[in-house]
């Protein structure tokens, strides 16, 4: 294992297969442009460890050029224009060979493709070491492969994480969490609560209550107590400066947890954003939004009936019981559309008996944890 800035990565492709792969390739360049003195050109900067080893395989004459993509301000129809920066020779009439470390979406060979085409060149032919068919979402051929991968980040070879790594010579993966981190969605009084205090249980999760972190530390007096009460009190939101800092203290108490079940967070998409790039910076993810969907009345009806026993200032007065539940409305429920957008947004009815909507969650966490 190694560690690249705050990421930790793990071996993943040995020297040795990537050297295969690219005796593989070079055996074929010679076969079909050994005559044809072709003009290498090498993308950097992951490709130029890449090329340095095709090019010394390459047995006929050939030539070589180390390009970027640059981009300079064409005029305001045109806008900005794509070049190739640092090509030094004429490319019309040429065979080119377009040395590629990786091709992932394709973004980069669709820009060099129409480069090539206005170059006027006789043909072009698009090698790479490593290829994502999952990413790749272009139609322009690329006819030498290395290896293909699945769609994970990598480095080594050439390739970098935020300029480390490429002096690697085996290539690593980005290491993996298998982490199930579930958000526990619907609207106050749906049954998180109870949900998640089952659900932890059953799958060995962490449960965090952004609204029980508040209370207990009211109950203890505590600074972030004192200057969460007062909105608490009329059912509104906690800033989301504060909220977001304590989920993250929370989170980070739990360091080798089998995941995490938010309940009561994200409220907000601020809060959203804040939790994809925290658990990003933890090489692990939101798997899903589940949320207990409950009509109002009913919700009504159950917090009035908590606010019997749970002791819960919030609970016991109807206005700010309609306030959380307008609250949750106005500013929370968006974050269906959030989660809906990346196919991470899961419905389950929340009416019905306790187990029954415990079964109901279930069916997806399994799904999830597959
Ligand atoms: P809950 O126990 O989830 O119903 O939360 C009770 C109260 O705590 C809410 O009405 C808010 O005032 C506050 N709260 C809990 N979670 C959050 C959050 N993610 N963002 C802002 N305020 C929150």
């Amino acid at each position: 294992m190694i560690k690249l800035h705050d990421l930790e990565f793990e071996p993943f492709i040995s020297e040795r297969e990537i050297t295969k792969s690219i005796e593989r390739i070079s055996d074929k360049l010679n076969q079909d442009f050994g005559d044809k003195k072709p003009v290498f050109i090498g993308v950097l900067n992951g490709s130029f460890m890449f090329a340095s080893e095709v090019i010394k395989r390459f047995h006929g004459d050939c030539e070589i050029s180390f390009v970027k993509l640059g981009s300079y301000e064409g005029t305001e129809s045109t806008g900005k224009v794509r070049t190739l920066l640092g090509l030094n020779q004429e490319l019309k009439g040429r065979s080119v060979i377009l040395l590629e470390d990786i091709v992932d979406t394709g973004n980069t060979l669709v820009e060099i493709d129409q480069i090539l085409k206005k170059a006027e060149v006789e043909d072009y032919k698009v090698v790479t070491l490593f290829y994502k068919p999952e990413a790749y979402k272009k139609n322009i051929p690329v006819d030498y492969i290395g290896m293909e991968i699945p769609n994970k980040f990598i480095v080594g070879f050439g390739l970098d994480y935020d300029g480390l790594g490429r002096n690697l010579t085996q290539v690593y993966k980005r290491k993996e969490n298998k982490m199930t981190n579930i958000v526990l969605f619907g609207p106050p009084g749906a049954g998180k609560g109870t949900q998640a205090t089952i659900l932890k249980d059953k799958y060995n999760l962490v449960h965090i209550s952004t609204g029980d972190v508040f209370r207990y530390n009211i109950k203890n007096q505590t600074e972030l107590g004192l200057s969460a009460k007062s909105y608490i009190d009329k059912g509104q939101l906690v800033p989301d400066e504060v909220t977001i800092n304590m989920l993250k203290a929370e989170v980070e108490k739990n360091e080798g947890a089998n995941g995490f079940i938010f309940d009561g967070f994200p409220r907000t998409e601020t809060q959203a954003d804040a939790l994809e790039d925290f658990l990003e910076s933890k090489g692990t993810m939101v798997h899903a939004m589940i949320a207990l969907e409950v009509e109002d009345n009913i919700l009504v009806e159950r917090l009035l009936e908590r606010g019997k026993t749970s002791g819960r200032p919030d609970d016991a007065d109807e206005d700010v019981i309609r306030n959380r539940i307008k609250v949750y409305y106005d500013e929370t429920a968006i974050l269906k559309n959030y989660y809906q957008k990346q196919d991470r947004y899961f419905g389950v009815d929340g009416v019905g008996s306790i187990e029954e909507i415990t079964e109901r969650l279930s069916t997806v966490i399994d799904k999830l944890m597959k």
